[in-house]
């Protein structure tokens, strides 16, 4: 079982300790800060004043962060600062060679992030391009040939556009590999070195990864020359944005939990985590059944399947997605208040990505994993991963809603547009004591965390409001679970 600073990267001799300032000190040009400053973005994060500055002085990163702590923007922004000198509008594709290529490992995320080097890009004559599998490659093929610089894609489809030969790499400059960790789970590394193969040598090159499992480490070694390392520094936050719950509940009756919990919170927009495929189609339908809006979302459904529950969820019409971890990989879903472990993953590192879906752009979110005496092993690997016990809900503390009150939020629902999810109360992090840091300081409970001032401003109060007079759960699941666990 590794520890948390086992998953760090090996302590650098050269971090970059750049202190915290605005966009505007990072040296970047004016056309990047208006594009930065039409995101909203006012102070870079944390890996941003970490990461910019060693990748404008040509040095090769390694980037200790998950998706979240805006990751993109910060290897992004110093790469089309590379590229704008021969930024161009002409029509020619070989005046549109492919220099900066980003391999991510699964399709939304590549999506994302191409859609975040289009963002960043727009007041230059840049062009952009994402490429992966389960869609028609047609279309992808017309592009390439017409020329992009920058290339975003998935191993396989990209070794399928070598092979097609509608793609040449022969000009890459800057090689970006993104969620390295996510890549060798997926069993993705051979066809990297398979793309490495097909690069430049000379080439400045960038890792990111949540963790550093020894694999990532090797291929870091292997890859990157005398690289910087940049991890992402906890902030003098006085709450965790995270709040992380534990239900110990019989296998049997998680179905009903879920769906109790649900509905007593009045949850508009959760994202529940199962295991295997078949397992988010059952629970998927199986809420359907039970009357709860549900998709499901994992690598056997189509990519326009995909990208269409994945839509009609950030939009609020679907309030509950069943995702796989691989599935849910590197989704940026603004302002998602509940993440939902139906099932605990067998690896702790996922129980790390599946939070950092909650918790994000500086709101608070909570993490409620529904426990199984059987999973209590997984349960244990992943608190000594994060060097803390959990909280356990106390089997008071969940309550069923009386019928007044469900009346109560149906009426409120169907009165409210969906739009309106995003506003709608937060949950108050529980009053959990903060863990204590890691070794290097680096806090895996905590995505992104702005500064206080630049939160956005609460109009709502964030403590749900309590319900009562309540049942203990209980007495609902017919016996306190508690007792059996352990
Ligand atoms: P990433 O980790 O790159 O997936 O980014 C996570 C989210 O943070 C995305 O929605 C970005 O648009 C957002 N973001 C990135 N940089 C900043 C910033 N400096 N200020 C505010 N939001 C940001």
């Amino acid at each position: 079982m590794s520890s948390t600073s086992d998953l760090l990267p090996p302590a650098s001799s050269e971090t970059s300790g750049a202190a915290k300032t605005g966009f505007d000190a990072l040296g970047l040009l004016p056309e990047l800060l208006r594009a930065v400053a039409d995101e909203g973005y006012t102070e870079p994060t944390p890996i941003q004043v970490k990461a910019i500055p060693p990748i404008l002085q040509r040095r090769d990163v390694m980037g200790c962060a998950q998706t979240g702590t805006g990751k993109t923007a910060g290897f992004a922004l110093p790469l089309l600062q590379f590229l704008a000198p021969q930024a161009n509008t002409s029509l020619s594709p070989a005046r549109h060679p492919v220099r900066v290529l980003v391999l991510t490992p699964t399709r939304e995320l590549a999506a994302q992030v191409e859609e975040s080097f289009r963002a960043y890009s727009k007041h230059l004559p840049l062009r952009s391009a994402v490429v992966f599998g389960g869609v028609d490659i047609g279309p992808q093929m017309k592009q390439l040939h017409a020329g992009v610089e920058i290339l975003v894609a998935t191993p396989g489809r990209l070794l399928d556009h070598l092979h097609q030969k509608s793609v040449n790499l022969s000009r890459v400059e800057f090689l970006v590999l993104d969620e390295a960790d996510r890549m060798l789970d997926m069993g993705f590394i051979p066809d990297i070195k398979r793309i490495l193969a097909a690069l430049p040598a000379k080439r400045q090159n960038l890792l990111f990864s949540a963790t550093f499992p020894e694999e990532v480490r090797r291929l870091a070694k292997d890859l990157l020359h005398a690289p910087v390392t940049v991890e992402v520094a906890p902030r003098n936050a006085p709450a965790e944005l995270v709040s992380h719950q534990v239900h110990l509940v019989d296998l049997t009756r998680k179905r009903a939990l879920l769906c109790h919990l649900i509905r007593s919170r009045d949850m508009r927009q959760v994202l529940v985590f199962v295991r295997m495929k078949r397992d988010a189609n059952r629970l998927a339908r199986q809420l359907k059944q039970d009357g709860i809006v549900a998709k499901e979302i994992h690598s056997d459904r189509t990519q326009v399947e995909r990208m269409q529950a994945l839509e009609e969820f950030k939009q609020g019409k679907v309030p509950v997605l069943v995702a796989t971890d691989i599935a849910a990989r590197g989704l940026d879903i603004e302002q998602l208040p509940f993440v939902i472990n139906y099932e605990l993953p067998h690896t702790p590192e996922d129980y790390v990505h599946r939070i950092g879906r909650t918790g994000r752009a500086g709101l608070p979110g909570e993490a409620i994993s529904l426990v199984s005496p059987e999973e209590m092993k997984f349960l244990d690997d992943i608190e000594r991963l994060l060097k803390r016990k959990l909280p356990r809900a106390a089997a008071a503390d969940v309550k069923p809603e009386s019928r007044h009150a469900q009346r109560g939020r149906e009426a409120k629902r169907d009165h409210k547009p969906a739009r309106h999810h995003a506003h709608a109360p937060r949950p108050q992090p529980a009053a959990a004591p903060s863990p204590p840091p890691s070794p290097s300081g680096f806090d895996y409970s905590k995505p992104y965390e702005p500064a206080p001032s630049q939160r956005p401003a609460q109009s709502e109060p964030l403590a749900a409001p309590r319900r009562g007079p309540h049942r203990p759960t209980a007495a609902l699941l017919g016996g306190d679970p508690a007792k059996r666990h352990k």
